[in-house]
């Protein structure tokens, strides 16, 4: 059992930082604890400023979701602002603090030390950088100074470097605020971490709210005018492009600095190692939040994951292990995350298939197309749905949703799913509350896990939606009308039999033939695979999520 006495440093008053100090002091009245945070405010919403500057959210005082004086008077913390970290001496259990509104410098001693360091935006090493209207967004001074740009109605034209999360975010409020936006991607798609058919509807959102795209396009320089300040973009395919207000949102840094001067461990993916109660190779030094690394559910090793709910849970959890000598330990992470793009949404848990190659291991995928509820009942919007899984046992390792609403349902129920380590078998089980109004009976995560239990069991077959199906029997069962209004992508030779004719009509197939079925989602195509099958048919496949998701993969495939 730790003193209680005991005396807490923690260093990053946001996120984990204030997570941390409030478990701890919940867990231990008598403790001594010091919150040390070098900028001016603690505990604010980083995920909301965003929608600060887009003034979706109208008063900057609901970002500050602690204040400083808070934190003192409910939890007795010794907040100190303006305050920085800047060495840790271990053997002495000292830290170096730097005192940014007096200047001077004094030593802190601690008994146990959390580092909740976070990140910082990674800054290219180009050409005019540094000119006053280009931005990066981190916190709330950044935050000041874009509202303040964009409030003097500086100009109209903006430029957004980084299709990711806060990429996104940032064009989707700009354009709110009415700028004329252009958003530059290095990679050929928007939402990196996606796979790329995931990420087309939010780039298709994205061109029908003009927001002009340049993908697979990165950032060579800022071009500057003759007072210095930023006019636009040069991409490195030499396109310029205009921009008043530049936001640089290329991704994160860990702040490691400190912790790497202590001698600490750095994990494989360049955060603080750290073990299930958020200990670093000093296990008196805590590091939780950006800075640190999780263990990645899906591959089990350690993996760095910038976002918002593992900063707080390890926040919290180191906080209370540092006060009291025990804790729960920190469930694995599966990065699972959203982001809202005007009308359309993105979510992911887990692997992708793209990331699953990248680390070698071996899944297989399917996609469905289905309706956030009843078809009969009004409103009912279209999502698109991929399962990830294990091939071997079927094990749930990912799944990744675009649509509207119900998106974020379907997503936290997998992540859920995946975190009691479910298998597709166990998803097509899951007994889901249903009404019209709310689902379906049989939930598209019924629908994703359906066919990937077809796939396992050997009752159907799927074709990746970007195959070359040059030289196969391409079989296309929808309605003549929709087989005229959108012919199926790189598949000239399709033969088109609509489902209901299919029984009569087998005898202008060839069963012995590498066969292909699809139709506009995948469903009618299930049947008719069926059907053929059962007709002697060797060997059928069903084109994933059928033309409509072909339109989008053969793009990519057309593109490569
Ligand atoms: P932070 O919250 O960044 O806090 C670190 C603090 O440490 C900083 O205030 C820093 O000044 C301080 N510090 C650093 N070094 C020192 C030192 N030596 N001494 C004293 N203080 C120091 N995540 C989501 O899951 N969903 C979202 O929608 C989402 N949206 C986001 C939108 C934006 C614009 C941003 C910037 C981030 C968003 N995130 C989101 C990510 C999420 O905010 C972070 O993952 C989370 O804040 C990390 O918490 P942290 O405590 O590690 O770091």
């Amino acid at each position: 059992m730790i003193e209680s006495r005991t005396k807490i440093v923690i260093v990053g008053g946001v996120a984990g930082g204030a997570s941390a100090a409030t478990r701890a002091r919940r867990m231990n009245e008598h403790a001594e604890i010091i919150l040390l945070e070098k900028d001016a405010d603690v505990s604010f919403a980083n995920c909301g400023l965003p929608y600060y500057i887009g003034e979706e959210i109208a008063e900057r005082s609901k970002l500050v979701v602690a204040s400083a004086e808070f934190l003192r008077r409910r939890f007795a913390l010794d907040v100190r602002t303006r305050q920085e970290a800047i060495a840790v001496d271990r053997n002495a259990k000292r830290v170096t603090v730097r005192n940014h509104v007096t200047g001077n410098e004094y030593i802190e001693s601690y008994d146990k030390l959390i580092l909740s360091t976070g990140a910082s935006p990674f800054v290219p090493p180009i050409e005019g950088r540094d000119a006053a209207n280009v931005f990066t967004l981190r916190n709330l001074a950044d935050t000041d100074q874009i509202k303040a740009a964009t409030d003097k109605g500086q100009g109209k034209t903006a430029a957004v470097i980084g299709a990711g999360f806060i990429g996104l975010e940032m064009v989707e409020q700009l354009a709110r605020r009415g700028y004329t936006t252009t958003l530059a991607e290095l990679l050929p798609q928007v939402l990196p971490l996606f796979d790329s058919e995931m990420a087309r509807p939010i780039e298709q959102e994205l061109r029908d709210n003009a927001v002009e795209l340049a993908l697979g396009d990165g950032i060579k320089r800022i071009v500057t005018d003759e007072s210095g300040r930023a006019a636009g973009v040069e991409l490195a395919s030499g396109r310029l492009i205009d921009a008043e207000l530049v936001i640089l949102g290329i991704g994160v840094r860990p702040n490691v600095q400190l912790a790497q001067a202590a001698g600490l461990e750095i994990g494989p993916g360049g955060g603080v190692a750290t073990n299930r109660f958020m200990q670093t190779s000093d296990p008196d030094i805590y590091a939780v939040g950006d800075v640190a690394e999780y263990i990645y559910g899906p591959t089990g090793t350690a993996m760095r994951i910038a976002l918002a709910g593992p900063a707080n849970r390890s926040g919290r959890l180191a906080g209370e292990h540092a006060a009291t000598g025990h804790s729960a330990e920190m469930a694995d992470v599966f990065g699972t995350s959203i982001v809202r793009v005007f009308s359309t949404t993105a979510a992911m848990t887990g692997l992708t298939e793209s990331l699953a190659a990248r680390l070698g291991v071996p899944v297989r995928s399917v996609t469905v197309l289905a309706n956030n509820h009843a078809g009969y009942y009004p409103g009912a919007q279209q999502m698109t749905l991929k399962l990830v899984y294990r091939e071997v046992d079927g094990r749930v390792l990912g799944a990744q949703a675009v649509g509207g609403e119900g998106v974020d349902k379907r997503i936290d129920v997998i992540a859920t799913a995946m975190a009691l380590r479910a298998t597709v078998r166990d998803l097509a089980g899951l007994d889901l509350a249903y009404a019209p109004p709310f689902g379906a009976a049989k939930d598209p995560i019924h629908m994703a896990a359906f066919a990937a239990c077809n796939q396992l069991d050997g009752i159907e077959e799927f074709v990746p939606a970007n195959a070359d199906l040059s030289g196969k029997q391409v079989v296309d069962v929808r309605a003549r009308t929709e087989v005229e209004a959108r012919p199926l992508a790189g598949a000239e030779q399709a033969i088109n039999i609509p489902l209901d004719e299919l029984r009569d009509r087998l005898g202008e197939l060839d069963p012995c033939k590498e066969t292909v079925v699809s139709c506009a989602a995948g469903v009618r195509a299930h049947v008719a695979s069926r059907i053929l099958r059962q007709h002697g048919f060797d060997s059928v496949g069903n084109l994933v999520g059928g033309a409509t998701l072909r339109s989008r993969a053969w793009r990519n495939a057309t593109e490569k």
